[in-house]
């Protein structure tokens, strides 16, 4: 601490601001989020150099540093690798609680997608549940516009 705070009594004021700002998406995520908005379809995009198909997709492979080229498109279902519940609101979260977080894997992608997840009964929320996307019915194109992931099987 410095001398000058031991003869001061620091104040606190709390303020607030707000600082509104728009922003480009670019290409590869304008592209991906027009496919949920127009076509309700999730696609991804393929690596030229080590094959993989990123999704979300990437302008440039986080693996090998190069540009991605070809467009993917995804079915929709994939299965869990991971998830969380969240038991304990909070006036931030995004949904009443309980709700769950899950991290998908997607068939036909080798990176993963975390959304939310819908479940009824929630011994049947696991690690390798099989899942499917859900769209909104008013779709704006952003990532809300997917509206969760639902189990199935
Ligand atoms: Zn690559």
């Amino acid at each position: 601490m410095h001398e000058f705070w031991r003869t001061v009594e620091p104040i606190v004021y709390e303020g607030r601001i707000k600082v509104p700002y728009s922003w480009q998406a670019g290409e590869t995520a304008s592209y991906f989020l027009t496919q949920l908005r127009d076509r309700q379809k999730i696609v991804g995009k393929k690596c030229p150099e080590c094959q993989q198909v990123l999704a979300p997709p990437r302008k440039c492979c986080p693996f090998c540093f190069v540009h991605t080229t070809e467009w993917a498109e995804l079915t929709g279902e994939g299965e869990v690798v991971a998830f969380t519940i969240v038991h304990r609101g909070t006036p931030l979260q995004p949904m009443k609680s309980p709700f769950a977080y899950a991290v998908i894997k997607l068939d036909g992608a080798d990176t993963q997608l975390t959304h939310f997840i819908e479940y009824q009964d929630e011994t049947r929320l696991k690690i390798g549940a099989r899942a499917r996307v859900l769209f909104q019915e008013e779709r704006h194109g952003n990532i809300k516009d997917i509206k969760a992931f639902e189990l199935i099987e």
